[in-house]
């Protein structure tokens, strides 16, 4: 058995984008069926109808292909184990749940939601903890029909077989759950959809998976996992929990990251403010209008708020959220090779501190008793620094496409640019650390001349201060450039070392006006190739354009 060929599998659920600790897990099954010449199975597991995130499927799809991360049968690309989706597969788990229900192992349980919650916050009040109790006598077949006639959710228990529980993990060794612990779960819920505990043992069962690997959150479930495999004569697959990721602050990395910035955020700004006065009315008053009224704010405050909100908030207080998609950070321009090296190291390490890894290298080196035990963290700096450097490694062609991938997910006016420009740019620019920096430093070479944005500090330091020392130089150079017959990185730089000579002052002081009168800032590419790029007349008009802007 443990030499069959691995059939693993990667199962989210569509609750939104593939968030990083998702993405980890995905990479490691990947890598270990690489490695091992398995299968990688993507099956999504879409039966908490409540969760469901329209487009979700889209997204995690998209984000897998972007990182290169393939599967072998699931959504997209079919196979002999389908359907991939559970909520296509509702009569597999009806067929195990009827059967549990039979052999005794399973039961209907007939207490409402608010009965189930009563007991709860009855437990509570008296500080003991509070698990399910199964009833004695258990409701019988026609007990629940009539339940279901009166129109009261039936949903079925699983009989839990009162012993420890214990699991074999290929990372933290023996586990164990004590039987008090577990409390006859639900395995089907009152629409008749399965919980994840069925669905998700049964598909590992159907789909002949062996190998699961997942995060350590999952820990808690596995133990129900092996009792219902059990129960149900399934084989138990091998499992690997993988350590949790931590962010810098200490704190678990989830996909809340955002919401508990702005909240935080939020905190700050309407610190010590009392409702009602004028301060705090006023700052309301403006908040509501950007983000859309006082009900989005309660609705952060209940912690409900999607993706779209939590932008409305971050224009609002020009904050940054922290990338924790996986699309989160093809937008902020990071190449996948990066993120990809980035997140194998989030639990693993292939030893001989070798950290700068290709994916090929990865699989080659991967094993899961490398995995560690420890918390990972997920060190920021750390990408930024492994994005700088896949930028100067990988070929120019890749550069570019992942650059170009980058324009066009972000609709930079810069995608139209051709590619000879964008390679010329990559190179002159190389060490830039993300594609965003890149193209915020490119940007303003293309967009409209009326487009441009003046950065007040610019101007005031390169064109106003020392008597307008900045505006005047402009005017003496227009007329060269003007007359300037060739127009190339090198016929300008030859024009601009005669001026310097002429004019008898350093390249900084010719260079840094026109740098500022042609993009707005003082930062761009070296000045001769933002030139050429712009073009002769692109470079007159905005001169001339800034000249008569000029700022007292
Ligand atoms: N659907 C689960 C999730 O998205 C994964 C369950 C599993 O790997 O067993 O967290």
């Amino acid at each position: 058995m443990r030499d069959a060929p691995l059939r693993l599998r990667f199962a989210p659920s569509p609750t939104g984008y593939l968030h990083v600790g998702g993405a980890r897990t995905a990479l490691f099954n990947w890598l270990l069926a690489k490695k091992s010449g398995g299968t990688l199975v993507l099956r999504i597991e879409d039966t908490d109808r409540s969760r469901h995130v329209a487009d979700s499927v889209e997204k995690i799809v998209q984000d897998m292909r972007w990182l290169g991360l393939e599967w072998d049968e699931g959504p997209e690309v079919g196979g002999d184990h389908g359907p991939y989706f559970q909520s296509e597969r509702l009569e597999f788990y009806r067929k195990y749940t009827d059967q549990l229900i039979e052999q005794g192992k399973a039961y209907y349980a007939l207490e409402t939601p608010q009965e189930l919650q009563a007991a709860r916050l009855a437990a509570r009040k008296e500080k003991r903890s509070y698990a399910y109790k199964r009833p004695d006598p258990l409701p019988t077949c026609e007990e629940a029909d009539a339940a279901r006639q009166e129109g009261k959710p039936v949903t079925v228990r699983f009989a839990t077989p009162g012993k420890d529980l214990v699991i074999q993990d290929e990372i933290l060794g023996e586990v164990r759950l004590a039987s008090q612990e577990i409390e006859d779960f639900v395995i089907q819920k009152g629409d008749g959809w399965p919980t994840y505990h069925l669905a998700c043992v049964v598909d590992d069962e159907l789909m002949k998976i062996n190998y699961v690997i997942r995060g350590q959150e999952h820990l808690i479930n596995t133990p129900k996992h092996v009792a219902l495999q059990e129960a149900l004569g399934f084989s138990t697959p091998r499992y690997a929990h993988l350590p949790l990721i931590f962010n810098m602050a200490g704190a678990k990395m989830s996909k809340r990251e955002k919401l508990t910035t702005i909240r935080e955020r939020l905190g700050q700004a309407t610190k010590g403010y009392k409702a009602g006065t004028p301060e705090a009315e006023g700052f309301y008053s403006k908040l509501y209008e950007v983000v859309g009224g006082a009900a989005v704010v309660d609705a952060l405050g209940e912690g409900k708020a999607d993706e779209a909100i939590l932008e409305k908030f971050a224009t609002f207080f020009g904050l940054e959220l922290p990338e924790v998609n996986v699309h989160d950070f093809r937008l902020g321009g990071y190449l996948p090779e990066a993120l990809l090296n980035f997140m194998s190291l989030l639990g693993w390490s292939a030893g001989d501190d070798r950290e700068q890894l290709t994916l090929a290298e990865t699989v080659e080196l991967f094993d899961v008793d490398r995995i560690g035990k420890a918390n990972a963290r997920f060190d920021r700096k750390k990408l930024i620094a492994f994005n700088t450097d896949w930028c100067q490694k990988v070929t120019p062609e890749r550069l570019v496409e992942g650059f170009g991938d980058y324009l066009e997910q972000t609709g930079s006016p810069m995608a139209s640019a051709g590619a000879a420009v964008k390679i010329h740019l990559l190179s002159v620019c190389a060490g830039f650390r993300t594609f965003r920096e890149l193209e915020s430093k490119c940007g303003p070479l293309f967009v409209e001349n009326d487009r441009i944005v003046f950065n007040p500090k610019a101007v005031k330091k390169l064109l106003v201060r020392g008597d307008r020392a900045g505006y005047k130089m402009l005017a003496k150079v227009l007329p060269e450039l003007d007359a300037c017959p060739t127009w190339s990185p090198k016929e300008l730089e030859a024009l601009f070392e005669r001026l310097c000579a002429d004019y008898d002052t350093k390249l900084g002081n010719v260079a840094q006006p026109i740098r500022v009168a042609v993009t707005g800032t003082n930062v761009s590419p070296p000045i001769f190739d933002t030139l050429a790029i712009l073009g002769k007349e692109k470079t007159i008009a905005r001169i001339q354009q800034c000249s008569s802007l000029q700022e007292e």
